[in-house]
Order: C-alpha cells, then sequence, then structure tokens
C-alpha cells in the first residue's frame, strides 16, 4: 500500500474498555455498504438505518431518541431550527386547497411564513383567539387540516386550553401541532393531551448556552414521522452532529436549570406586580396571566420567560432605563444563561384580539446569575419607571 492510500485509510484502533460517558460526534456524508447486495437493498433501511449523513448518524439520532423518551413519543425529527420546526410540519401535512388555523400571539415568523410563504401557494391560514378553547370547532370547515397551538403563547404568555383544542380538532380529523418550546417536555407533554406534533426550538432550553440554533418535531405516530423526513429529504434539509453534540451536553443539566429559574421567575413576576410602573405581570403562574387556569391544570410548574406590561411611560425613558441594566443583556433569543430583557410591539402583531394597552411589553427570560443581581437591575429599571409616574401626581 502507497502512502497516498495510507492517508486516506484510518486504521481501526480498540475500543475495547474504551466507556465513556459522552456522546460522540459522528459526523458523515457518505455511508459506505459492506458489500454490493446491501448498496442495491440500501431503500430498504428506510429512516431508521443510516444511508446518508444527510438523514442522521449515530449522535442525531441519540438526541432524538432522547427527545422521544421525554415526550413519550414514538419517533422524533430533528432540523435546524425552531421556526423549520414549525415550517416542516406545515409544509407536510398541508396541500393548495387546504387551510390551518395559528394562534393570533402565535410566534411572529410563523405568521410571516402562513402569509409570505403558504398563502401565494393556495394554502390558506386563519387565525383564532389563542383563549378560543372549545369554540374552535366554529372555526374547523373542510378546509382546515392543521391546527396551531402555541402554550403559552410568545410574547404575551396567554395559556391554551390545549386539550379543549385537541378535542374540538380530533372530532374532525384534524391533525394538532404545539410549539412547546416555553414549557420543554419537563413541563409539559403535547403528546400526552393527544396533540400530533411537539415542537420544541432546542435552540433555547436544551441547548442552554445561546451557542447553536436546533428544532425538534417529535410525533406518537410513524406515519407522521415517515411525511415529515420525506420532507427533509425533498428540501435537503438536515442538522450538524455538532450542533446536536451541544444539545446532548446542554439538556443534561436542563432540569436543574429549569427549576432554578422557574422558581426564580415565578418570584420575580409577583415582586414586580407591586411596582408602581407596572400595569400588569403575564407569568402563567399569577392569576393575572390569561388561561392562568389552563397552566394550574395541565403545566403547575414554569420556566424563566414571562412579560410586564408597563404604564405608559415617556419612550426616551424607557430607553434610558433599559441601556441603564448592568447585569440583564437586551435580546430576543432567550432559553441561555444570561438574563434577557427585550421591548416588544405586541398591537402590529395582532389582527383577531387587537392589543389595546399604550404601555410597553417587556418580556424577561430569567438565567442563572444570582438573584439578588438580578433583583437590584430590575429594582433599579422599575424605580427609574416609576418616578415621572408619582410626579405627574404630584
Ligand atoms: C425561539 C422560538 C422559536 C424559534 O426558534 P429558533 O430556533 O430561533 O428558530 C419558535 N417558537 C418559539 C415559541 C420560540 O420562542
Amino acid at each position: 500500500m502507497h502512502d497516498a492510500t495510507r492517508t486516506v485509510h484510518h486504521p481501526a484502533v480498540d475500543e475495547e474498555g474504551y466507556a465513556s460517558l459522552t456522546v460522540p460526534t459522528h459526523r458523515a456524508s457518505t455511508i459506505v455498504y459492506p458489500d454490493a447486495a446491501s448498496f442495491f437493498a440500501r431503500r430498504h433501511r428506510g429512516f431508521d438505518g443510516y444511508t446518508y449523513g444527510l438523514h442522521g448518524t449515530p449522535t442525531t439520532r441519540t438526541l432524538e431518541a432522547q427527545l422521544t423518551a421525554l415526550h413519550g413519543g414514538v419517533r422524533t425529527v430533528l432540523v435546524p431550527s425552531g421556526q423549520a420546526a414549525v415550517a416542516i410540519v406545515m409544509l407536510s401535512v398541508l396541500l393548495p386547497g387546504d387551510k390551518v388555523l395559528i394562534p393570533d400571539h402565535v410566534y411572529p415568523p410563523v405568521r410571516s411564513f402562513c402569509e409570505e410563504h403558504l398563502a401565494p401557494r393556495g394554502i390558506a391560514y386563519g387565525v383564532y383567539d389563542p383563549l378560543i378553547g372549545a369554540d374552535i370547532a366554529g372555526l374547523i370547515d373542510d378546509a382546515v387540516k392543521l391546527v396551531w397551538v402555541e402554550s403559552p403563547g410568545s410574547g404575551t404568555m396567554e395559556v391554551q386550553d390545549v386539550p379543549a383544542i385537541v378535542r374540538a380538532a380530533k372530532a374532525r380529523g384534524v391533525l394538532v401541532g404545539c410549539d412547546n418550546t416555553w414549557a420543554t417536555p419537563l413541563i409539559f407533554k403535547p403528546l400526552a393531551h393527544g396533540a400530533d406534533f411537539a415542537c420544541e426550538a432546542l435552540t433555547k432550553y436544551v441547548g442552554g448556552h445561546s451557542d447553536l440554533l436546533l428544532g425538534s418535531i417529535t410525533v406518537a405516530d410513524l406515519g407522521l414521522r415517515q411525511m415529515l423526513k420525506e420532507t427533509l429529504r425533498g428540501l435537503g434539509v438536515g442538522v450538524s452532529p455538532d450542533e446536536c453534540q451541544l444539545a446532548l451536553r446542554g439538556i443534561e443539566t436542563m432540569a436543574l436549570r429549569l427549576a432554578h429559574i422557574g422558581r426564580v421567575s415565578e418570584d420575580f413576576a409577583r415582586r414586580i406586580a407591586r411596582s408602581p410602573a407596572v400595569e400588569r405581570v403575564l407569568h402563567p403562574a399569577l392569576p393575572s396571566c390569561p388561561g392562568h387556569e389552563f397552566w394550574r391544570r395541565d403545566m403547575g410548574r414554569s420556566s424563566g420567560v414571562f412579560s410586564i406590561v408597563l404604564k405608559p411611560a415617556p419612550h426616551a425613558l424607557l430607553e434610558a432605563a433599559l441601556s441603564a441594566l448592568a447585569v440583564f443583556a437586551i435580546g430576543a433569543s432567550w432559553g441561555g444563561t444570561r438574563s434577557l430583557i427585550a421591548p416588544m410591539a405586541i398591537a402590529d402583531d395582532r389582527t383577531v384580539t387587537p392589543w389595546t394597552d399604550d404601555g410597553m411589553v417587556l418580556r424577561i427570560s430569567i438565567g442563572l446569575e444570582a438573584e439578588d443581581d438580578l433583583w437590584n437591575d430590575l429594582d433599579a429599571l422599575l424605580a427609574a419607571l416609576e418616578r415621572p409616574a408619582a410626579a405627574r401626581v404630584a
């Protein structure tokens, strides 16, 4: 054998005794076959076998299996982002002439996808009041093939009556997909409540460190997995094992991180509610949050994201108070170790449930910093916003 050949043939090494607690990162495009017959027969391997790196390696399969177990499903499909998870479900289920129903508080890029991508291709969408519950039955006509839920909702945090919506959809043979990113499977398991697709932005709490983008779709039906994988194959979409390796590392600490930040977020939400600068607090664990009763019935525990509606304040004052934050970072993609705050313009995203508050909505995501440092930062922000209100009264 010449050296040039040796440079591309890796010698086999003994793995006897190598027992590690970590998941190896298996990178591959090509999968090779032991003989010609197995190459000819490769199609029979299906999506549980290995045929091409795009469709999975042992690293991606490990993360899929772990999410499947947490959700109590039968298979999980990984995609490059949380947004991709939603889009791939819709592209897999919906054909021209069909219709999808989305809640008015949906993650805004999902509405944009329906409006800018699906609608021009003949797939209609309808927007419903997130608190509609069983009355969604009145919106389900023969064209509706998918009902989308997101509970609680992005930004405004309404908790949906998912079991009632699922019952109404099932009665008409309509599929239900759930964006479960806030809750993670540790707090809510959509498949156990009858949903067909449980989607997660793994970017958030599974990754946990603001350094990766991934999404997942877990199903309880092998036929749905087949449909999703065929869509991904057609689009040429797969995920990197390096991202999955980071997610596999992040998920190991997720239960502890969530237990901590859930407790801190509930505590802070109650304390913030006492501030005269605040109109109301939208935290699923507080009765002031629409759908709180469904949180109590179906979840009972919190993650770290909630919103506050401020009393109207001069924009310059708010901008100065936010810029003065020393511990919270200003940013949108939550779920990492750093606490975040993001001012949100809600009114523009509403079409069936108008948003009438004049005050700004701040979305807060609790991270892993010391509680006192975080509270001092928030306290200073609220105090800065209280001052002019007090002045106006005087
Ligand atoms: C962040 C988020 C997404 C999108 O996840 P990406 O990985 O950033 O695309 C979808 N839904 C919800 C509720 C989110 O918070």
